[in-house]
């Protein structure tokens, strides 16, 4: 079976993926070069699971990665708005940087959840790296704490997206690019 039945289009190919990825990377060891202390950086699973990978490796400086899993979808495509922290982090955040690795924010929800989330663990900084960001849907304002800043990979427009790690009831996550699903792909 072909691995591309279903989807409709494409919006970002594997390789311009990997090219902003590489821009992310080196902003990021620009950014953070200067800082005494080493980053931590969080992917948020499942999502960012590719992103992360491509991305620590376009970033030229020691640092720390973690996984941290937050739940707030149903099997469907719209978000239930209350996300819960359902596996916590290893590493101990207190007086560092951490960097938030994000596949996209959408509501704004979890990233606020995972915010704040940081905030209480004592992490001096909170900087936040999403491949996308899909303006038109946010609901809720989160602030960066410290000096954190915000990177984003490309403005995503209103659709609901697959491949390069985003599912669609858990499938779809190893297509290298990302794309849109074809309506009848949703209908049982
Ligand atoms: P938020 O809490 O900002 O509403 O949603 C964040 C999470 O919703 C993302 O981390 C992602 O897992 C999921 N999400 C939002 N939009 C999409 C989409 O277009 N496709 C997929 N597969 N997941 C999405
Ligand atoms: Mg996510």
């Amino acid at each position: 079976m072909d691995l591309s039945n279903g989807i409709e289009k494409i919006l970002w190919t594997e390789e311009q993926i990997l090219e902003r990825v590489s821009e992310l990377g080196s902003e990021l060891t620009r950014d953070f070069k200067s800082r005494a202390i080493t980053p931590v950086v969080v992917g948020v699973a499942t999502g960012a699971f590719m992103f992360l990978a491509d991305l620590v490796r376009k970033i030229q400086l020691p640092m720390t990665v973690d996984f941290i899993r937050v739940e707030s979808y149903g099997s469907g495509t719209v978000s239930n708005g209350k996300p819960r922290i359902s596996c916590e982090l290893k590493v101990d955040v207190r007086g560092k940087h951490v960097i938030l690795v994000e596949d996209i924010v959408d509501t704004g929800n979890t990233l606020s959840c995972l915010i704040d989330y940081m905030k209480s663990k004592g992490a001096s900084s909170v900087s936040v790296c999403t491949l996308l960001d899909k303006p038109a849907r946010r609901k809720v304002h989160f602030e960066l704490v410290g000096e954190g800043k915000y990177y984003c990979g490309f403005k995503c427009p209103d659709y609901f997206v697959v491949g390069y790690g985003f599912d669609f009831d858990e499938q779809y996550r190893n297509l290298p690019f990302v794309g849109v699903l074809k309506p009848e792909m949703y209908e049982p």
